[in-house]
């Protein structure tokens, strides 16, 4: 008689992680992103300062410069808006999590990063009593499966000045190509100067509603260096880049050529009858830690 499902799946390879093992990881990750942004953000940020042609767009992309610089030396936040934190985990299926459930391990993380980091608590427990919980948790988490035995780990603190500013188009197939540089667009000229730019725009083009939108966060934390695979991608977010940096809002939105640092698109399948677009406006702290355990 062959053995059970369970009594085979025991004897495999599975690797034991402790949950303290992610609360650690996600609270020192809540501190770094808060206090310093990526490398390949700060490399934009300097080449936005050389391309910056209006001597008050300049005078702006120095002084936040400066400011990511006195924030790194000084260990103190970048803004005083330190975000809802956002954390998405790749799970690998042969890890075992002990001594507690994965999305309290995260909310520890984050509860212990924010009171360590002296970072501000703004996360409201209901959205309509909005009594503060006074610890940033909970966090929004996005969970995936993976083959493998490793967690991998974002945390992306969001400012909700730029998150306020974004959308979600449920355009239709006819629209195209055409439908979704103008949905870019339209998101980016209603934010103007509220989504305090110089901006990152994260896009999800195809999946559904929920899919789209979830894309489009997640791509604001792709290092902005690496390429999509596909040509049309490449080139849309090449174009949108140009076309956002013609429309004259600049940094601060007081005028200038550098409105957005970068545009960053991830696609999906999509339904026969729809083409949803989900355009995530990030401002010029788009932070975000990542940890392999
Ligand atoms: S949108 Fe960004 S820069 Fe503006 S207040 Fe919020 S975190 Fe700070």
């Amino acid at each position: 008689m062959g053995q059970p499902f369970h009594a085979k799946w025991r004897y495999k390879d599975v690797r034991e992680l402790q949950a303290a093992r992610i609360t650690e990881a996600v609270k020192d990750m809540c501190i770094e992103a808060n206090y310093r942004l990526s490398p390949d953000m700060l490399k934009v940020f300097s080449d936005g300062v050389r391309n910056e042609e209006s001597p008050l767009g300049c005078q702006v992309l120095k002084q936040l410069e400066e400011n990511l610089k006195i924030a790194d030396e000084d260990r103190i936040p970048i803004c005083q808006d330190t975000g809802m934190a956002v954390v998405f985990i790749k799970a690998g299926q042969e890890v075992h999590i002990t001594g507690g459930s994965i999305t309290s391990a995260v909310n520890e993380g984050v509860r212990q990063g924010y009171e360590e980091g002296y970072l501000r608590k703004s996360v409201v427990g209901d959205p309509i009593e909005r009594i503060n919980t006074k610890d940033n948790t909970p966090a929004v988490i996005h969970y995936e499966l993976v083959e493998g035995d490793k967690v991998e780990i974002t945390v992306a603190p969001k400012g909700f000045g730029s998150e306020n500013m974004s959308r979600v188009f449920m355009l239709k197939p006819a629209d195209g190509l055409e439908g979704v540089k103008n949905a870019i667009l339209t998101a980016v000229k209603d934010a103007g100067p509220n989504a305090c730019p110089p901006m990152v725009i994260g896009v999800g083009i195809g999946g559904t509603f929920e899919k789209c939108a979830q894309m489009a966060k997640h791509a604001l934390t792709r290092n902005i260096e690496e390429k999509p695979e596909k040509k049309w991608v490449r080139e849309l977010e090449e174009e949108m880049l140009k076309k956002i940096n013609s429309l004259g809002i600049g940094p601060g939105g007081l005028g200038g050529r550098i409105t957005a640092l970068a545009v960053n698109v991830e696609t999906f399948a999509t339904h026969i009858a729809g083409l949803p677009v989900a355009v995530n406006i990030c401002c010029h702290v788009n932070r975000h830690a990542h940890r392999v355990i």
